[in-house]
């Protein structure tokens, strides 16, 4: 396929490079230009606007940061809804506000344009090796299109609903990554205050009924007391004030998920937003 992509970070860049590996003619616009210089480098081509980008491709996938920065890619002044070809699907992989990506879907259809939803799970991990698990909201017909292209870079491919189901889906992925992540912290702490190893208890309930991704890679990363990332605590907060302004919007309560905010915004404000978010671990600890 003919595929436009903007967003070339942690995320986006490994999906451009898989695109180009499964045989799909890329073209990327960046921001900032020397974020584009590996995807060009592996065969990309280059377009000078967002408009610009959507006027050459079928399918054009935005992977940025925040619901402005999709709205301001995709609608605004130099914005890829000024240039669509006819019958452009536009995916956003970010991680944004469900309520904005209704809104962006709204907006494009006004203008012709079908727009899906699609963040994502795996992390970067999951993006290098193409196996990312992508949550899907918006029409059918747009996902069959884009399909292909969606296959280069993700293994488990769901259509949740429609437009906003996916990010729905992605909230309640983070409420749950979020809330493991403390309870697997308070695991080690009580594990470590009764003076028994925490390495072999990891062990033991990997083979149990508390199994999960969570313990294994959070539990070694706090076993380890290295929180390199994997997933910056500032992102993980961005993720948590979208679960929680999505709750206080529909009027409903989610005390955990308010809790671990909490503990994710205290590690920011202590200026350690560039660590893994699993490093609420220490303020865990440090709790009585
Ligand atoms: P990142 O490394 O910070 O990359 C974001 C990219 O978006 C940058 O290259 C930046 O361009 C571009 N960008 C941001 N705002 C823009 C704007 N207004 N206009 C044009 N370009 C803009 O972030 P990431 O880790 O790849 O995350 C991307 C999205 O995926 C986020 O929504 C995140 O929450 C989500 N996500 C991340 C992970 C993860 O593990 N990292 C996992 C799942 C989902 P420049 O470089 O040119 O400034």
């Amino acid at each position: 396929m003919k595929v436009g992509y903007i967003g070339l970070g942690i995320m986006g860049l490994p999906c451009v490079l898989n695109l180009l590996k499964a045989g799909h003619a890329v073209t990327v616009w960046s921001r900032r230009h020397d974020s584009a210089a590996a995807a060009l480098a592996a065969g990309a081509s280059w377009a000078d606007s967002p408009a610009q980008l959507a006027a050459q491709v079928e399918v054009l996938i935005s992977n940025v940061s925040d619901t402005r920065d999709v709205e301001q890619v995709l609608l605004g002044e130099q914005g890829a809804v000024h240039g669509a070809a006819k019958g452009l699907v536009c995916v956003d992989m970010s991680t944004i506000s469900p309520i904005g990506a209704r809104d962006i879907a709204a907006r494009l259809a006004e203008a012709g344009v079908d727009f899906l939803d699609c963040p994502v799970s795996g992390g970067q991990v999951g993006a290098v090796n193409g196996s990312l698990t992508i949550m899907v909201g918006g029409k059918a017909e747009a996902l069959a299109k884009v399909r292909p292209a969606l296959e280069a870079m993700g293994k488990t491919i769901t259509h949740i609903g429609d437009s906003g189901a996916g990010q729905v889906a992605k909230a309640c992925n983070q409420i749950a990554v979020g809330v493991g992540v403390a309870a697997v912290a308070e695991v080690m702490k009580l594990a470590k205050a009764c003076g028994v190893d925490p390495a072999p208890v990891r062990e033991a309930l990997l083979g149990g009924f508390a199994q999960s991704r969570v313990l294994d890679i959070h539990g070694q990363r706090m076993i380890d007391d290295n929180y390199a990332p994997g997933f910056k605590a500032h992102l993980h907060l961005k993720d948590m004030g979208i679960v929680l302004d999505t709750a206080r919007q529909l009027g409903i309560r989610l005390p955990e998920a308010e809790r671990v905010a909490g503990l994710i915004g205290q590690l920011v404000e202590q200026g350690e937003g560039e660590l893994d978010s699993a490093a609420i671990a220490r303020l865990i600890w440090q709790q009585n």
